[in-house]
Order: C-alpha cells, then sequence, then structure tokens
C-alpha cells in the first residue's frame, strides 16, 4: 500500500475533487459511459468514464516522460494488462475487506461496501485520506485528485508490490515483512521522484510512516533492507505469473 500520510496529505484533503464536476456531467456523478482506454485495463471495466480514464491517462504520459528503465518497464506493464487500475471506490469486495483490515482504525465494516460508489462517499473519503494507492494480486487502486507525477509514482510503487506479490509476504513475520516490502518499493519511488525524498533516510521514513516498531525488525533487515525484485520486466511477470492467483469467494454485507 502507499499511504497517504505525511508527504501527499495535502492532495488529498480536498473534499471537492476537480474530477467530480466533469465526472457530474457525463451523467449523475457516477463511472457509466462504458468506454475504455487502450493503454491500462480497468479493475470494473462496466464503471468508467471518461474523466477518470484521462486522470490515468495523464499520469501514464508522465511515466512516459520518464527515460529510466523503471518507467519504461512499469508503462509497458500496465499497457500489457500485467496489473489492473481503478480508483479507491471500485474496490472489489474482497479488496474491501483487505483494505478494512489494514485500516481498523476507521471502523468500517464489510456492509459499509455498499456505500463505496455513491456520490461523496463517507466511506471512500475516509480510505482515501488514509491512502493514495493500494493492491492486491494485480489489482491497484489509486485515490483521486492526486496531480499525475504522484499517480505515476504511486503505480511505480504499487506495480512493485504486485511483481513481488506484497500481499502474500506483507504479513509473514510483522513488522520485518512488512518493512522490506514497503522500503522496497519506497526504494524504486525514489528512483523515479527523486525531489520528493530529497534529505530523507529512508529507513526512518517508512518505519515512521507505517507506526512500526523499530525494535522488533530484525536488526539485519535494517541493516539490508534492499531485497529483490526492483523492476517489472518480462522475466520478472514470468515468474510472478498473476493469472494463477485464487480469487477469493466472499460477501460484503
Ligand atoms: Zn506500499
Amino acid at each position: 500500500m502507499r499511504s497517504a500520510a505525511l508527504l501527499l496529505a495535502g492532495f488529498v484533503a480536498c473534499a471537492s475533487p476537480p474530477g467530480d464536476e466533469a465526472d457530474d456531467s457525463l451523467g449523475g456523478g457516477g463511472k457509466d459511459d462504458r468506454g475504455t482506454s487502450s493503454r491500462f485495463t480497468e479493475v470494473d471495466p462496466t464503471h468508467t468514464n471518461q474523466t477518470f480514464r484521462t486522470y490515468i491517462e495523464r499520469s501514464l504520459d508522465d511515466l512516459a516522460a520518464q527515460d529510466s528503465d523503471l518507467a519504461r518497464y512499469t508503462v509497458a506493464s500496465i499497457k500489457a494488462g500485467h496489473v489492473r487500475i481503478d480508483e479507491l471506490s471500485d474496490l472489489t469486495c474482497a479488496d474491501f475487506l483487505h483494505v478494512i483490515r489494514d485500516l481498523p482504525d476507521l471502523h468500517l465494516k464489510p456492509s459499509d461496501y455498499s456505500t463505496l460508489k455513491r456520490r461523496g462517499s463517507a466511506t471512500t473519503a475516509a480510505i482515501s485520506a488514509e491512502l493514495d494507492g493500494y493492491m492486491w494480486s494485480n489489482r491497484i487502486y489509486v485515490a483521486r485528485s492526486m496531480d499525475p507525477h504522484h499517480v505515476a509514482a504511486t503505480f511505480v510503487h504499487e506495480v512493485n508490490h504486485v511483481i513481488n506479490r506484497s500481499e502474500v509476504g506483507y504479513y509473514d513475520d510483522l513488522p520485518s515483512s512488512a518493512f522490506l516490502h514497503e522500503y522496497r518499493a519506497f526504494y524504486v519511488e525514489r528512483q523515479f521522484d527523486p525531489d520528493e525524498y530529497a534529505g530523507l533516510d529512508l529507513v526512518d521514513f517508512v518505519i515512521t510512516n507505517y507506526e512500526l516498531d523499530r525494535a522488533k525488525i530484525h536488526p539485519e533487515i535494517l541493516a539490508h533492507p534492499l531485497t529483490p525484485k526492483l523492476l517489472p520486466t518480462p522475466a520478472a511477470w514470468q515468474a510472478r505469473n498473476v493469472s494463477a492467483d485464487v480469487e477469493e469467494t466472499v460477501t460484503c454485507q
């Protein structure tokens, strides 16, 4: 996940994202014009509109403008559909249940899922105030009303989680496992967007941002926190084989 705390709080605190008005002009505040983008695959393609697709495509333009292997492989991974993309209001039921477990302080209930897509949803607002991005399996969700460069950086971060299958490894050996997965994702994000992390100690940043207990992280991991894989290359996707992921059967009531 990519926390909205600290660095990006200003972007997500906006109560009325600029995209909402344009969404309205396309039909009542929902994502409903049934179009598609040739540049990315939506998690919920039945719930889409041009404003959302433009929001994502601007960030893909930003990614494509950077001359680096990391940016090129990330764009190619999105274009190929190795990851699927959507906004936080389009979480699947299963992913909504993961989010509410990961954000216990919000005290959300499974039945709150029914309010997620509503215009001005307090549930979506509460989640967006905590998260810029979230992933599970090969599904990546982003908050709205961030600037294109931050959306692009969030994709770099979340795609890294997907190739490393963070939804499995993250919880194995807390807090060390969460630290390893976040350190790696922020390490590549910093490569893409160094200005955002200038002067920051990345170990301290991850521990603070995710409220991890430093004393409980294995000392050898703190000393050597960087682990594979860093780039979403074709070989990395072959090894990851997202199509083999087994989906849970759950209900949100
Ligand atoms: Zn993360």
